[in-house]
């Protein structure tokens, strides 16, 4: 196991810090007002801003863009749709760039490398049809369209995917779907066109083959938005976490994918990558939450002396450095198994860094929230919303107790 980078992730890592230097950190902070105020005067804050349009056919031409295509199923996507070489990366070669990309709030989409996007594209990828794939995959992949993946409720326990009770059942030659699903990231964003949607299909069939993912169109009839939620207080525009009701929503059975009740098979393959992404992009955030933090630190005086040489701050810092840098092996570590294939040590290592990362980054956050004073709560700086981010992180993708649950399971089994 080796874990320097190769050459190409090294270079890309390195073209997406620059590009993120040069043209996404100088425009952040005015975007994240231009939305704050357009909230507080009850104007549209749900479209993106026009600079992000901008930032994307820059990022598109420097071929930075589409990084996420996974090496074995990229096949001519990677080439046809402006990926650096025409060829997608590995999960260890694509972990570093991940990492790059997460220090700054901005930067996954300006690359279209953002969740839920990805996962999106990448369920298209393995298991769209052909026309599916021309339909929606191409242009989320142009960054025309957005998507959104619709499978928690309100009224379920979500983290045991097996209770989901919506409906998508099969008349004729269409699928009719009913119930309420929440938390649909990125459904606020006016160009979110299509929703990945999960529902039961044959409530008879085995616990594991009972539920349908469905395309469904957001203009279909019967399908609404009832609200946006907020995250402590955050409402994520442009992209949102919103209620969605789905009413006798009708469409064609061609929009199943794979085929009715192997939801299942296609959830299995949608988060594995998709968990690493996660956690590369959560450890580029630590990291920027702890340069802040040591900035500060050693910027502003206290009792004579710089915050960073009082009390136990040193070391603090020193442990946040150490906590960084071990949870960022774990990650490479789990990302090179996932390249060797799907294995049980594999799974193991997902779920192991789903709890730890968004963990350690909650205490790095904390320590630099801790070292700018009051400040540090502020929306002035970006690490309230950092934390928020990590917070949600221990829920999204399913909680920490579940995956913690996988690798007990994992490590039980070693000794029946
Ligand atoms: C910011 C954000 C974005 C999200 N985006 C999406 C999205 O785009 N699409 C989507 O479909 N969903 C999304 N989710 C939803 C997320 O996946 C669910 O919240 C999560 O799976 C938990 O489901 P639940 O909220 O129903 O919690 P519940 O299932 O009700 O669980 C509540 C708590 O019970 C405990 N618990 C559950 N199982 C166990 C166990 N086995 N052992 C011990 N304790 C346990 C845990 O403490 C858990 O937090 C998002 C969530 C957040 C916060």
């Amino acid at each position: 196991m080796d874990f320097a980078p190769s050459s190409r992730s090294a270079e890309l890592s390195e073209r997406i810090r620059a590009f993120t230097a040069e043209h996404i950190a100088p425009v952040e902070p005015e975007v994240h007002r231009d939305i704050a105020r357009r909230r507080e005067h009850g104007e549209d804050r749900w479209t993106p801003p026009p600079v992000l349009a901008d930032l994307k056919v820059r990022a598109r031409a420097a071929g930075l863009w589409n990084l996420f295509l996974p090496r074995e199923h990229a096949g001519r996507y990677a080439a046809d749709f402006g990926t650096d070489r025409g060829e997608g990366l590995s999960n260890i070669d694509y972990a570093p760039v991940a990492e790059a990309m997460g220090a700054s709030m901005l930067a996954p989409l300006v690359f279209n490398c953002n969740a839920p996007d990805t996962g999106n594209m990448e369920v298209l990828l393995r298991y769209g049809s052909e026309d599916q794939r021309q339909e929606w995959l191409e242009p989320l992949l142009t960054g025309e369209i957005r998507s959104a993946f619709c499978m928690t409720e309100p009224d379920v326990a979500s983290s045991d995917a097996t209770n989901m009770a919506a409906t998508a059942v099969l008349d004729g030659d269409d699928v009719v779907i009913n119930g309420t699903k929440w938390f649909s990231t990125g459904v606020g964003n006016p160009e979110c066109r299509i929703l990945v949607f999960m529902g039961v299909t044959d409530p008879d069939a085995d616990r594991h083959s009972r539920h349908t993912m469905v395309l469904v169109p957001m203009d279909t009839p019967g399908v609404r938005v009832d609200r946006m939620l907020t995250t402590m207080g955050y409402f994520d525009e442009p992209l949102g976490h919103g209620e969605v009701s789905f009413t006798d929503v009708r469409v064609p059975a061609t929009n199943i994918l794979l085929g009715p009740g192997r939801a299942f098979e296609i959830a299995q393959g949608r988060l594995g990558p998709g968990r690493v992404h996660h956690c590369m992009r959560a450890i580029g955030l630590a990291e920027r939450a702890l340069e802040l933090g040591v900035r500060r630190a050693m910027d502003r005086t206290a009792f004579g002396r710089p915050l960073a040489k009082l009390g136990g701050n040193g070391e603090r810092i020193a442990d946040a450095r150490i906590a960084i840098n071990r949870s960022r092996l774990l990650v490479l570590h789990a990302a090179w198994l996932l390249d060797q294939g799907m294995s049980r040590a594999a799974l193991s290592a997902v779920s192991e860094i789903k709890v730890d990362v968004p963990n350690m980054a909650l205490d790095v956050i904390d320590l630099a929230i801790q070292l700018h004073g009051g400040a540090g709560l502020t929306d002035d700086f970006p690490l309230a919303a950092a934390w928020v981010g990590a917070r949600s992180l221990r829920l999204a993708d399913g909680p920490d107790e579940v995956h913690r649950g996988v690798v007990a399971r994992l490590e039980l089994g070693k000794y029946r």
